[in-house]
């Protein structure tokens, strides 16, 4: 309990919401709160051992007991916001208008302590609001960590058939606006546009808004059956060179059709950079609040105490530019698909220069990496990181698991460092590295991990793009990381076409290979026999 969490999300210097603490008094309020987010919902919240247990009500809470309400937890608030109403800026997390819905306090119904409750899954208590009164419950879906519902019970203040009103007419607030207008558009020709500027209550069609020399404002963009809404495009990401979110969001439109095969049903990780590559950033895993044209998994996390949350999985159009329009610059996928989350069907080594290192270098070590897959049947493919270094991918059947993929990815690394010493090292504390040694990373190979997408942009200077290579040139060694950016990238496409192709077409068999890089790695045949007899 606490909230770090809640701070972390926030930029305080853009938002008017209150950073807050913990709280040592010890009092029962409640509150709910309208939220005309990019989706309307309600957010409910109970105050309990110095902070706001929040939970977001898509729909809100019903005095009805036959209507139960899904009630998503999210981070615990400060017992600050019980108070605050207001205009959360655009490109903030819950951008929009927030207001108090109701308020008032709550009695627990049982001697229990609330938490234990909480951590229970079940609890009951009585709300004394101005709309909300009489007994309620909160109960948690089995095997899920986050999703509650919310229900009324029978008895005093039960109004069957009862309706939710809103306090600020639905028709002033974006969300459902853009609802009505995904029905209304499908059948509605939309009229000429000049710019790509918004004009009330009209969705452009992408190809038209894109086409637009300058993207503006707020957009809300047709995409397929979809609708798009885009923010604040004017916002300026990298300062340096003077690019805007909506060269961002731009980008990945006219690259979608060679980004999207990679991000095609993976888990995807994301994170926000809602002020620009030199604001704050943060990770944001779960996504209860996405449009239904964003299609997630529950998914274990797996470094984060092991709770479940909605990742987004890669799909279509609409789901990259609706990230793009959060702030996520880079497109981060698992290496393996929803279906066969277990297997993955590519591995990588990151090439990740210390201080100090020549890109020829890491050049000339991307192609020993080549050279000792080579020995073993295996072919790899190369791209620039977008950063640094360079990435060497492998692509797998998904046929063996994470735990063989991680073996033979640390197998190759180690081969890799003995016979390169000079400039290689499997080291991973940079401490224990000698200046000038470039780190063959293959710990990025785990389950949950990612490593940056082809054509993914990097939030660095000059918009980097991580980019496929030809062999021929990494060998001639001309190129560096910082050659390519949103601003050429698609005109290396054009020339190139896809070069990572052959990464996705069906893969290569790891179960053979995997003994030749046991042998080849200083294992004896007898030894993996034996280790096979093991497992
Ligand atoms: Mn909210």
């Amino acid at each position: 309990m606490g909230l770090e969490t809640y701070q972390k999300m926030r930029d305080f210097r853009r938002t008017p919401e209150p950073r807050g603490r913990v709280a040592k008094t010890q009092r029962r309020r409640f509150i709910v709160q309208e939220h005309h987010a990019s989706m309307l919902h309600f957010d409910f919240r109970l105050e309990m051992g110095g902070v706001l247990k929040s939970w977001s009500v898509r729909k809100g809470p019903s005095l009805d007991p036959s209507v139960k309400r899904l009630a998503v937890e999210t981070e615990d608030h400060p017992v600050e916001y019980l108070k605050f109403e207001g205009h959360i800026p655009e490109g903030e997390y819950g951008a929009g208008e927030h207001m108090i819905w109701d308020e008032g306090t709550y009695r627990l119904l049982s001697k229990e302590d609330p938490l234990e409750q909480l951590a229970a899954g079940r609890m009951k208590f009585e709300l004394k609001g101005r709309k909300l009164r009489g007994e309620w419950s909160l109960v948690r879906f089995a095997g899920r960590e986050r999703q509650w519902l919310l229900i009324k019970s029978d008895g005093e203040y039960a109004a069957p058939g009862w309706e939710l009103e809103l306090r600020q007419p639905a028709g002033d607030a974006k969300t459902v606006r853009n609802e009505k207008k995904k029905t209304a558009s499908a059948r509605r020709a939309v009229k000429r546009t000049r710019g790509a500027k918004k004009q009330a209550g009209k969705a452009v069609p992408a190809g038209r808004a894109f086409a637009a020399k300058e993207l503006a404002g707020d957009v809300d963009v047709k995409v397929g059956p979809h609708v798009v809404p885009l923010t604040s495009l004017d916002r300026v990401y990298w300062p340096d060179e003077g690019l805007t979110k909506g060269d961002l969001v731009r980008y990945y439109y006219e690259v979608s059709d060679f980004i999207l095969p990679y991000l095609k049903d993976r888990p995807l990780i994301m994170k926000r950079y809602p002020a620009g590559i030199k604001g704050e950033s943060f990770h944001q895993h779960d996504v209860n609040a996405a449009p239904e044209f964003v299609r997630t998994a529950a998914l274990t996390v797996e470094d984060g105490g092991g709770h479940e949350v909605d990742y987004i999985v890669g799909d279509n159009l609409a789901m990259l530019l609706y990230m793009a329009n959060l702030g996520a610059i880079e497109r981060h996928p698992w290496h393996s698909r929803v279906r066969r989350l277990d297997r993955p069907d590519w591995f990588v080594f990151d090439l990740d220069p210390g201080p100090g290192v020549e890109f020829t270098t890491i050049c000339a070590l991307a192609l020993a990496v080549r050279e000792v897959l080579g020995r073993v049947g295996l072919e790899s493919y190369p791209k620039t990181s977008g950063s640094r270094g360079i990435h060497v991918y492998v692509p797998v059947k998904p046929e063996s698991d994470y735990d063989e993929v991680a073996e033979a990815a640390a197998r190759v690394a180690a081969v890799v460092a003995r016979e390169n010493a000079e400039v290689a090292t499997v080291e991973r504390a940079l401490k224990q590295r000698r200046r000038g040694q470039i780190y063959v990373d293959h710990m990025q190979n785990a389950r949950g991990k990612s490593v940056v997408a082809p054509y993914s942009v990097r939030p660095r200077p000059g918009a980097s793009v991580s980019a496929p290579l030809e062999w021929s040139e990494v060998a001639r060694k001309r190129i560096t990381p910082q050659s390519f950016t949103i601003t050429n990238m698609l005109r290396r496409i054009d020339k190139k076409g896809d070069l990572f192709k052959p990464v996705l077409a069906g893969g290569q068999s790891l179960r053979g290979a995997l003994n030749k890089i046991r042998e080849l790695s200083g294992e004896s045949p007898a030894g993996a026999k034996a280790r096979r007899a093991k497992v």
